[in-house]
């Protein structure tokens, strides 16, 4: 091992502020769903300019309770991507509905709008597009297939806080959002964290009631109500609900958080531009895309090299003291759904093979080509030169690969431990 320091493929930019935020709640005796959580909510809905923000204990959480909010029952379909955090297939799953895989498109990893009119069936109740690693999805063209079709859209934003999207001749904040809903992520590893939590925004109050409903035991009455209520009062519980409450301590720390966002996403797109330009004479290795409709925060930076050559590099970089991460995962590779009704491929007729299939062929080839760079606010210019210096010896040298790794993996040799 060198005596250089590991660098990080992602470390939350928190401190004194965050600290001392939290004595707040502390000290003054209320600690969960008060003051402070509504006091973020408005920040929040303020920054990316959404009528309604109802906040949750994590995305997991939103997703599940904004796709029941949009009416997802049992035995229904949502189109969604496998290529994905397991987390937004899980949603779906959770409210007893199949997710209907539809493939991405190559340059964006995002869903293929051009692939959804295809999976719709009469029990699709919506479609669930994810914004993938911060990066914008198609909104206008989403939005047209979803009016066409009568269907709610809610936005899979977990990584994208402060992404922007170029909408009606504008740019506009992802979580306005654009679709009925969209649901965004305070875990560590995305660009501004509370430890864990989540918001969902609308700009339907009806929406909003639910969701607000349901995060809190369906409790007709909230404790801040009641608490300052000069009449005893009853609380009632019409329907089934949820705990998916943020506490007021998370919430104090995201308030602090989102004063540094403006900071984190300025640096985070100097240093992906310096990446891009520094990468672009490399061999074998693609820089990330940004499409015309589309400003992301570059939660992550991922590059895109041979299958063959993507556990190699990840290996040497890692014997150098850089942590890399492979590219997001595939749900429907995952033994989780492994079985055959647990989901539909979107493209009608298709015969799954082993775990894999042949119209999500992008989705594969991004998560087994797509390498995840170290990016962070407090990243310095000399860290990422060593980054793109490593990754150089890595494509230039491949005697300098590690041997104890077989190089020529092939796509499908992970399958066969499913
Ligand atoms: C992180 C992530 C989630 C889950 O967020 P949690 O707050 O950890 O529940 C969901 N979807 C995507 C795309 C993610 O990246």
């Amino acid at each position: 091992m060198p005596d250089t320091p590991l660098i990080p493929v992602a470390k939350p930019w928190i401190g004194e502020a965050e600290a001392d935020a939290a004595r707040r709640p502390i000290l003054a005796g209320w600690v969960t769903q008060g003051p402070e959580v509504a006091a973020f909510e408005n920040e929040f809905a303020a920054y990316v300019g959404s009528r309604y923000a109802c906040a949750v204990s994590n995305c997991t959480a939103a997703l599940h309770l904004a796709l029941r909010a949009v009416g997802v029952v049992s035995g229904d379909e949502v189109i969604t991507v496998s290529h994905s955090f397991i987390a937004t297939a899980n949603s779906i799953a959770y409210c007893g509905a199949v997710p209907v895989f539809v493939d991405i498109d190559a340059n964006t990893f995002n869903i293929d709008p051009n692939r959804i009119e295809a999976a719709i069936s009469p029990r699709t109740s919506a479609i669930l597009c994810v914004h993938q690693m911060g990066m914008p999805c198609d909104m206008e063209a989403l939005l047209k297939i979803a009016q066409v079709h009568g269907l709610p859209l809610i936005e899979d934003a977990a990584c994208a806080i402060g992404s922007e999207v170029r909408y009606d001749g504008r740019w506009e904040r992802i979580g306005r959002p654009h679709g009925q809903i969209a649901c965004f992520s305070f875990h560590p590893r995305k660009i501004v964290t509370t430890g864990d939590g989540g918001m969902i925004t609308t700009s339907d109050p009806e929406l909003d009631r639910r969701v607000r409903l349901w995060r809190q035991h369906s409790m007709s009455i909230s404790d801040t109500v009641r608490h300052q209520a000069t009449r005893v009062t009853f609380e009632a519980y019409p329907e089934l609900g949820f705990n998916y409450r943020m506490t007021d301590i998370q919430a104090a720390v995201g308030r602090e958080q989102l004063k540094r966002l403006p900071e984190i996403i300025e640096r985070r797109r100097d240093l992906a531009a310096r990446y891009s330009r520094l990468l672009a004479e490399l061999r074998n290795i693609i820089p990330p895309p940004e499409p015309c409709f589309a400003r992301t925060n570059w939660q992550s930076y991922c590059i895109r090299t041979e299958r063959t050559q993507q556990a190699c590099i990840m290996q040497h970089m890692l014997e150098h003291g850089i942590a890399t991460r492979r590219a997001i995962m595939c749900s429907h590779r995952e033994v989780a759904y492994g079985t055959p009704d647990s989901w539909r491929c979107g493209s009608p007729g298709c015969l799954k093979v082993n775990g894999s299939c042949e119209h999500l062929r992008n989705s594969e080839y991004a998560q087994d080509c797509g390498i995840i760079l170290p990016l962070f606010h407090e990243m310095t210019y000399a860290e990422q030169d060593r980054v793109v210096e490593c990754l150089r010896e890595a494509v230039d040298r491949p005697e300098n690969m590690p041997a104890a790794l077989v190089c020529a993996r092939s796509s499908t040799d992970h399958l066969t431990s499913a």
